[in-house]
């Protein structure tokens, strides 16, 4: 009987070592089981993370871009817009979701989204908006978006703001024309003295004479707009250096006032130098005397005959900037012109201007020139009250005396 109890034990030792290595095999597979689902989500989330970065980069360049970019699908709904092109149309919602002509209220977008939808290559259109107070060119590009299988899935518009390039353009082409206008009037009346004086005019000298005046002064006026306009090209195209030395603004007003006494005397005008003898300013001097120059022959040519031009001068209190004002007691200039004095060719009196010799270009070198400096120029007017051209240059250091 001993032998039976005996092999049971050994049969249950058995099982229960079967048991045993069962459960640690079932513990190991359910560790590696887990161990592989970590490793799962740990990639997912690497990927998920991936992802993300990917699509803030590709926010981050939309957002960035200067140019509007407007992505719909299939069906004409808006799936992004990038903050550009938002400002464009003066949105700031969110549109996604919504149809073209319902968010934009744009035929013309919606004319160059329907017409790339169908056209095999990028399509694009200039179009003009109209908003208040402000107009707006953009040249919008177009296409459409295609699966490898051929099926449409959405149409990409990228807008690219023109109204620059076309301002530029419509000023290129004016001043073109006025450039033509002031070269004509001239050449026309030398070329009308000349045929007078072949047509027998020659012969009669005091009718000669007067002819060849005419013909003089219309050279002069010639050589005086290339000239201006040659200052203006330069500087308008920053090729004008300018060499920044401390310049004593009373003395330098002197000189101007030296040149210019001889006309301010023909008109009667009293011409003063009124600038303290301790300003300084850190210009380039002869630029300085051309934006001197022209302010002073102007506040003579146009102010009041018999009346006073004063060179005023000045530090500003906040340091770091001196202020030069030629003021005169002239007619002043009407409000609506006195914005417009230092366009090109901009007069307010253009009979006038011209008889004087005026090219319409002195104003607009004088601000180029200022500006160069660093600094601005303003004028302050009323009709019936004079005109005072105010500027600023950098001031200089105060003079150190080595002791
Ligand atoms: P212009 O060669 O005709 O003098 P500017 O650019 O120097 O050209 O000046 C533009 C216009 O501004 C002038 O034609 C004139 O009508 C007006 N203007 C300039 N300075 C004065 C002033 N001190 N008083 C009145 N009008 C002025």
């Amino acid at each position: 009987m001993s032998g039976i109890p005996a092999l049971l034990l050994s049969a249950v030792i058995g099982g229960v070592a079967v048991l045993l290595a069962l459960r640690g095999r079932i513990r190991r597979e359910e560790e590696r089981r887990r161990s592989a689902e970590d490793e799962l989500a740990r990639e997912r989330s690497s990927r998920a993370e991936a992802e993300a970065a990917v699509e803030a980069r590709q926010e981050a360049l939309f957002e960035n871009m200067v140019e509007g970019v407007l992505l719909l699908d299939e069906g004409g709904r808006v799936l992004f817009t990038n903050t550009a092109c938002r400002l464009f149309f003066g949105l700031h919602s969110d549109l996604r979701g919504r149809s073209l002509m319902e968010t934009f209220r744009c035929v013309e977008l919606a004319d160059v989204a329907a017409e790339a939808g169908r056209a095999q290559s990028v399509t694009g259109r200039e179009i003009e908006l109209s908003g208040p107070g402000e107009e707006r060119s953009l040249q919008v590009n177009a296409a459409r978006i295609v699966t490898p299988d051929g099926r449409l899935t959405g149409t990409l518009l990228v807008l690219h703001d023109t109204t620059r390039l076309r301002q530029l353009e419509s000023t290129r082409r004016e001043f073109v024309a006025n450039v033509s206008h002031e070269l004509r009037t001239p050449l026309s009346l030398i070329k009308g003295s000349v045929e007078t004086l072949l047509d027998g005019a020659v012969q009669d000298p005091g009718a000669a004479t007067r002819f060849l005046e005419i013909i003089d002064r219309h050279c002069d006026r010639l050589t005086f707009l290339i000239e201006d306009l040659l200052t203006l090209s330069r500087l308008e195209s920053g090729q004008v250096a300018i060499n920044f030395d401390t310049v004593p603004l009373r003395r330098q007003v002197a000189e101007v006032v030296d040149d210019f006494t001889r006309k301010a005397n023909d008109r009667g005008v009293d011409l003063i130098n009124a600038v303290p003898p301790e300003l300084r300013a850190r210009a380039d001097s002869d630029r300085l005397d051309q934006v001197l120059a022209n302010l002073v022959d102007n506040a003579i040519k146009y102010g009041r005959p018999g009346g006073s031009v004063r060179v005023e001068g000045r530090n500003i209190p906040d340091g770091g900037r001196v202020e030069l004002a030629v003021v005169d007691d002239g007619p002043g200039i009407p409000p609506e012109a006195a914005e417009r004095v230092f366009e090109r060719f901009y007069r307010v009196d253009t009979a006038r201007s011209r008889e004087q010799g005026g090219t319409g270009l002195g104003l607009s070198i004088v601000k180029h020139i200022v500006q160069a400096h660093g600094g601005e120029v303003r004028l302050e007017t009323a009709i019936g009250k004079g005109s005072t051209f105010r500027f600023t240059l950098p001031a200089a250091e105060p003079e150190t005396s080595d002791e």
